[in-house]
């Protein structure tokens, strides 16, 4: 599949999709605590999309039963909500969400610390996040793809952790994953030249340990190997003329 290029009018509707997602984001960071379960997110998630007149693209997609994807600690991706979780002080938890507004998909995720972490959890944390920052620097026209990954990979190897090589950042669209795939780590070829118009799904997904990851018995839950902890940030990015723009945060 060809790497899309959005008009105007479909920029206008991938921003906005972004901008509702945020809402959903910060309605789930609001309930985050020990004691609640990662069904309680899944349900205040797929409730705010559905108030906002979206649907969520992650329910059903490949089969995957929930709204939100609310994976904990050594859960690197993919968490399948339960009533029987619950989160506990000094838990993470990764919430990824997704959105369909007017046929266009938004993406995004965030990693939350539950009550006090301990200051190595929240090293991770903190650099999952700005590894993101650190890789958006160079998603210019005139670019390379791959000088995001690079940028990500340099900034993450600088502490040690581990980063997934198993799953990647995507275009996205009218569909939820669209070309091209964007890697978080270093890759021996450019990429293709990035030009406005193209919008990505950013995403490192770091481990305090290991970059390796398995796969739990429900086919979906991603974890880190080593069952180490493990962070995922990201969001939905549109590349312009100038400075790219993140379409699902307004700082
Ligand atoms: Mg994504």
């Amino acid at each position: 599949m060809a790497v899309t290029i959005k008009s105007a009018k479909e920029i206008e509707l991938m921003r906005e999709a972004g901008r509702l997602l945020e809402i959903v984001h910060d309605e789930m960071g609001k309930i985050i605590r020990p004691g609640i379960s990662t069904m309680d997110i899944n349900e205040c998630g797929d409730r705010v999309i559905r108030e906002l007149g979206c649907k969520p693209n992650f329910l059903n997609y490949g089969g995957f039963p929930a709204s939100i994807c609310v994976s904990v600690n050594e859960e690197v991706v993919h968490g399948i909500p339960k009533k029987e979780r619950l989160l506990k002080e000094g838990d993470i938890v990764s919430l990824d969400a997704g959105l369909i507004y007017k046929g266009y998909h938004s993406d995004a995720a965030r990693t939350y610390a539950v009550g006090q972490v301990n200051p190595k959890v929240q090293e991770l944390l903190d650099v999952t996040k700005q590894s993101f920052f650190e890789g958006i620097k160079y998603a210019r026209a005139g670019n390379h793809l791959f000088d995001i990954s690079a940028a990500i990979d340099d900034y993450v190897s600088r502490f040690g952790f581990g980063i997934v090589q198993a799953l990647v950042g995507h275009g996205i669209g009218t569909s939820l994953h669209e070309d091209p795939q964007v890697p978080n780590f270093r890759q021996k070829r450019k990429g293709i030249r990035l030009a406005p118009g193209m919008t990505l799904a950013i995403e490192p997904m770091i481990n305090m340990g290991t970059w390796e990851v398995k796969w739990l018995d429900d086919e979906w839950t991603v974890i880190a190997a080593d069952h180490s902890v493990s962070a995922h940030y990201e969001n939905t990015i549109l590349v312009t003329d100038g400075e790219p723009e993140i379409l699902t945060l307004h700082i």
